[in-house]
């Protein structure tokens, strides 16, 4: 670090960007607060002209300082878009001042404008550290988060929103299957009744009938009446012949008797 004598209302510091010139006392707007000195270069000598470097202050077409000397304590100011100083340049006298263009309090940093050139030539390609660029990009990407939680914000509404849509319907179609569901087996429901009571009605109607004339042609067929009237008869007849047959045994023993009866008789 240079040393600074003790009366004067800066030193160098620590900046974001390396070294910088920060105020030590409050110092007044308008107030020369350092010079920007160095050899003056000639444009018009081949071995001046030949010189390059980033400390080259130009005072006008023929004359430029070469601010690139240790001793020039105003090269560790550094370039700020909104400044608080400026650079007073005299090229008349060949001279430059770094003059304060807003009060500066202590502890704040002393900046000026480089100017188009030298921010084009060396701070666009890197991108300006100073603090309102610093606080632009901060901005912006404070922003670019807002504007990013915005629109998840905005996608899960949406996600959200087309998620209750869904079960809405889902649960509508749900509601219209049980519904249709609840009438189809109500339906059923009535129709199997009807048909059970048709089916019982007509088995009742159809199966009565059959069963009926079953039970008659059971009767009439099988029926112990029926047969019992024939054997009656059958009995009947041979009961005309004298015997009392109702029986199977009687019937078996009748021709024996008819014919041991019968046989008397013709002889
Ligand atoms: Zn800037």
């Amino acid at each position: 670090m240079p040393s600074i004598p003790s009366n004067k209302p800066y030193r160098v510091g620590r900046s974001p960007t390396g070294l910088g010139l920060f105020a030590t006392k409050p110092i007044k707007k308008g107030t020369k607060i350092i010079r920007y000195f160095g050899p003056l270069l000639d444009s018009k000598k081949k071995k001046d002209d030949a010189i390059e470097n980033k400390y080259l202050f130009e005072l006008n077409d023929r004359w430029t300082i070469d601010g690139s000397v240790r001793k020039n304590i105003a090269r560790y100011i550094n370039h700020a878009c909104k400044p608080n100083a400026e650079s007073d340049v005299r090229p008349r006298k060949r001279k430059v001042f770094i003059r304060a263009i807003k009060n500066i309090e202590p502890g704040e940093e002393i900046n000026y404008d480089y100017g188009t050139d030298y921010f084009k030539a060396y701070l666009k390609p890197i991108g300006c550290k100073c603090a309102a660029c610093e606080k632009k990009r901060k901005k912006q990407r404070a922003e670019a988060r807002a504007e990013k939680a915005r629109l998840k914000a905005k996608a899960e509404r949406k996600a959200l929103k087309k998620a209750e849509k869904l079960a809405k319907e889902k649960a509508k179609d749900q509601a219209k299957l049980k519904e249709k569901a609840e009438r189809k087996s109500k339906n059923k429901l009535t129709l199997n009744g009807h048909s059970l009571n048709g089916k019982s009605l007509s088995s009742k109607s159809l199966s009565g009938k059959p069963r009926a004339r079953k039970s008659l042609n059971a009767k009439s067929l099988n029926g112990k009446h029926l047969n019992g009237n024939s054997r009656v008869r059958v009995a009947g007849k041979k009961s005309a012949g004298g015997k009392p047959p109702v029986s199977a045994p009687a019937l078996q023993a009748q021709p024996a008797a008819i014919s041991v009866e019968a046989q008397p008789a013709a002889i």
